[in-house]
């Protein structure tokens, strides 16, 4: 594996292997990897001629410092796992090599009403910040593939919108790829690394969350399964943001079932400091 840290030298690499064809697959992570990112990776090379890695801790989409400053940090072993993996070239660069002209906003990305909602409405700010970062870093590595993790539901609904925006529709194409999760459901996520042992043990509650309201569709209505989702999260310490049911092709909100079987489950909350977000499909 390769590691870039300059923009300039990764391009100029970039130039002579995407001469003949675009087969690059690239991954966007922020780093402290699990093996939920590992699997985005090995689609990649599977799939693809060359797997590019960027591991950044993109400060523009942090809307809380903390959470910033407290973002886990694993470079050794991040390097380990893509090298096992079979990543080609793993890019980290530093936030002037991303944001030359500094973080301040320069472009506003018009997301319209997915940014209102759910993860828009609770972080504002967040997703013109992942707009920044993944606008800067496709417009560096222009990949023919980008794989997306379905933990992050509403961003990959956001990148695809940015990818119509920014005119790279018909030379990027993006696959979302499954969430892994721990034995017990948890779904993996750089963030667990900050729970305690017996929060650890708790945030199993939105797996479980989930996985009710998916159970009983044929039973109660959205709203019964929404409160009773909030509840186990309520019992098991959680500050709940959001327990909502979604229309999974634009996360429009749906308060009656409406046969269409296209829905997502989709929970936020807090385990004391730490904010943990999952998703199921419904279908
Ligand atoms: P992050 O480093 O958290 O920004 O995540 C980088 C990419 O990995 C994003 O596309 C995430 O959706 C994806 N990802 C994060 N957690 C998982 C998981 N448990 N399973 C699969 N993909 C994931």
């Amino acid at each position: 594996m390769i590691l870039f840290k300059k923009a300039a030298d990764l391009r100029n690499y970039l130039d002579v292997q995407q001469k003949t064809s675009n087969m690059t697959g690239f991954v966007p992570t922020m780093g402290a990897l699990h093996a939920g990112h590992i699997s985005l990776i090995k689609t990649s090379t599977r799939e693809n001629a060359l797997t590019i890695c960027s591991i950044f801790i993109n400060p523009t989409q942090f809307n809380n410092t903390r959470d910033f400053e407290k973002y886990p940090i694993t470079i050794e072993k991040d390097i380990y796992l893509l090298e096992t993996a079979g990543c080609d070239i793993l890019f980290m660069p530093s936030v002037n090599e991303i944001y030359p002209g500094g973080t301040s906003l320069k472009i506003h990305y018009d997301l319209g009403f997915l940014e209102t909602i759910l993860e828009g409405k609770y972080r504002p700010g967040h997703f013109q910040g992942v707009c920044m970062v993944v606008h800067r870093l496709l417009e560096i590595i222009k990949p023919g593939h980008l794989y997306l993790g379905q933990k992050d539901y509403q961003q990959c609904l956001v990148i695809t919108k940015l990818i119509e925006l920014i005119g790279m529709k018909d030379s990027v194409d993006i696959a979302i790829c499954t969430t892994l999760r721990e034995t017990d459901g948890l779904a993996m996520s750089s963030r667990n690394m900050r729970l305690k042992e017996d929060e650890r043990k708790k945030a199993v509650a939105i797996y479980q969350s989930l996985n009710l309201i998916k159970q009983n569709q044929q039973k109660n209505n959205p709203d019964e399964l929404k409160k009773r989702a909030q509840q186990i999260l309520e019992q098991n310490g959680f500050k709940v943001d959001y327990v909502e049911i979604a229309d999974a092709k634009n996360l429009e909100l749906v308060d009656k079932w409406d046969g269409s079987g296209n829905n997502i489950a989709l929970v936020a909350a807090f385990m004391n400091e730490v904010r943990l977000i999952d998703n199921m499909l419904l279908s």
